[in-house]
This record gives C-alpha cells, structure tokens and sequence, in this order.
C-alpha cells in the first residue's frame, strides 16, 4: 500500500517522494512485484491509471542497480547506442509522455533516457542516442529505420515493454514489432523480461498474433 515497502533503491525512492506519488495505484499494485521479481506481464491498462510508473519503476530499478555492468560491457567508440531497456508505442504523443516521466523518476540514478519517434527530423534523436542511452522509449517505425543504419542495437535489450500493444497492431505496426522483437532475441533468445500493456482487451486473433512471437510458447507455458 506503500512505495516504501518495495525495495526499488534510494534515489528512485527520492524521486517518487519528490513527485508526491503517496500510493501506487491499483495496476502499480499489482504489477510492480510481479515485474521486480523479473517475471513476464500482460496487463490490461487504461491511459490515466498509472501504467507507465508500473513499468518504469521496476525498470529504472533495475538498470540502476545494473548500471557499471552496463557502461563496462557496452562497446566503446562506435556510434551504435545499445540500451538496456526498449519501450515501444504507438504515437509520437505517448512516446513522449512516457520519455518524460522516465526521465523524471531518473533523475540523478544515473539512469539515461532517451526517445524516437517518426514525423520529426532524425538529426536531434541521432544526438541524442550518440549520448548513449539504458532506456530508449520509440515509435516502431522509427526504431527499425534506426536499427538498419546501425544507430542502434538491440541485442543488449533486457526489458521489453509494449505499450498499447492492440493500437499498435490496429496502426499495421505488426511487421515492425516482428522485426524488433527478433532483433532482441538473436543474441539471447528467451532471456528477456517482455511487458505487454494493452488499453483495451485485445480481440483473440490479434492475441494469437501478438503472442504468437511475443511469447513463442504461448498457450503451453
Ligand atoms: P498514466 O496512466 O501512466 O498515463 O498516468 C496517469 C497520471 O497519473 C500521470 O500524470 C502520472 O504522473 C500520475 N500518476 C501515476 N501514478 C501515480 C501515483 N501512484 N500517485 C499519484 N499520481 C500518479
């Protein structure tokens, strides 16, 4: 009934008191163990009940804790960007809201934000990323446009998050998605911890669809 009874580190903590978040909301309620423990979630999460907390906590969280990890093994001297953490969505706007309040509950964890999206001038977003980056929220589009030219890699990614997985799908984002989620698995397939959030309940063939190569062994496990 308190962030103070999960342990997700100090200068996260500082952050949530400083925002004035008193108490997790019922979907933080519920996801923020389940995901702090590293286990998989499908929720189904409307905008405004605190969903992108639910999952940028345990992120933040965690990269944070695995943070010198990260800086030690990420190649040095190349312009490819290899994040911890992917957030894919479907607008600019999302992508946007959520970019923001990663960055808030980031501040001074030592944890590096960034976001993509599709529409706008791609000279600033390459800055961004050369910058180097643990959690880079995207618009598909873009992300695969970023992922040919070598900008960014995928194959360090340890936190997937699908946010408004059915209007992703509604949106034709399908192939994109496929190519991404395979991107992430080639180094290490079965090792990443997949978030899928969906504001409506999805129809049963776009479940079969999307779990079909989110989770491949999906209905059996
Ligand atoms: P979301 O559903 O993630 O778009 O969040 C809706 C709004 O609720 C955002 O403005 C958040 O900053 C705010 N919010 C999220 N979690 C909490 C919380 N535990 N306490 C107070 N406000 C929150």
């Amino acid at each position: 009934n308190s962030f103070a009874e999960i342990d997700l580190g100090d200068a996260l903590f500082l952050n949530i008191k400083r925002c004035k978040y008193v108490k997790p909301t019922p979907v933080q309620k519920h996801a923020i163990p389940i995901l702090m423990a590293g286990r998989d979630l499908m929720a189904c999460a409307q905008t405004g009940s605190g969903k992108t907390a639910a999952f940028c906590f345990p992120i933040i969280s965690s990269v944070m804790r695995n943070h010198s990890l990260h800086q030690h093994i990420a190649p040095r001297g190349v312009r490819t960007t290899y994040p911890l953490a992917l957030i894919l969505s479907p607008t600019r706007e999302l992508s946007c809201q959520i970019h923001e309040e990663a960055k808030k509950f980031s501040y001074q964890t030592g944890v590096r934000v960034a976001v993509v999206y599709g529409g706008a001038p791609i000279h600033q977003q390459l800055r961004d990323l050369e910058r180097g980056v643990d959690i880079l929220v995207a618009t598909p589009g873009r992300l695969v446009d970023l992922v040919e030219r070598a900008r960014v890699s995928l194959q360090m990614i340890k936190y997937l998050v699908l946010d408004e997985a059915d209007r992703m799908l509604d949106m034709g984002f399908e192939p994109q998605i496929r190519r991404i989620v395979e991107q992430v698995d080639m180094p290490h397939p079965g090792a990443r911890q997949t978030m899928l959030f969906s504001a409506t309940f999805p129809q049963e063939i776009q479940i079969e669809m999307l779990w079909g190569f989110v989770w491949p062994s999906w209905p059996n496990s």
